[in-house]
């Protein structure tokens, strides 16, 4: 296993795309995702998303209840419509704080690491780490949200 250097700023090219879903989960990316688990431990972050460590594929990792949660084609199925804002940071953009608003409650669909399809409905801070991490899968970031 190895750390992994995590991509900076808010202009890097891998960070803006929209990455490409996974056709199989191969043994390269369940490899791809031990590095991630190791290298988010270190940065000591909430989640981590492939585009951060330079691979433009739909894999995350989530801290979901105390549990660093990898996600492979995660995407929401449902979100309220009641929102609430907190103060989110970035490990792409140091020392940047944008309070953004997000559903309280959402559902999500993801194959685990076995391939397996799994369906969850998240709140509160749960599902915003979930949201962050899909935004980067969408070539989102936080600073989209500030206001302009
Ligand atoms: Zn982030």
């Amino acid at each position: 296993m190895a750390i992994l250097s995590i991509i900076k700023g808010e202009d890097s090219a891998v960070l803006r795309r929209k990455t490409a879903p996974i056709p199989k989960v191969t043994k390269e990316i369940v490899r791809l995702i031990k590095d991630m688990q190791k290298t988010v431990k270190d940065a000591d972050g909430a989640g981590l998303a492939a585009p951060q460590i330079g691979k433009s594929l739909r894999v995350c990792l989530c801290m979901i209840e105390g549990t660093m949660t990898p996600m492979i084609n995660a995407e929401v199925t449902w979100k309220s419509k009641d929102t609430w804002e907190y103060e989110e940071g970035c490990l792409s953009l140091p020392k940047t704080w944008v309070n953004v608003p997000r559903p309280v409650t959402i559902r999500i669909k993801y194959l685990d690491k076995k391939g397996k399809e799994q369906e969850r409905e998240l709140t509160e801070m749960n599902a915003r780490v979930v949201l962050h991490e899909i935004d980067h899968l969408d070539g989102v970031l936080i600073v989209d949200y500030a206001a302009t």
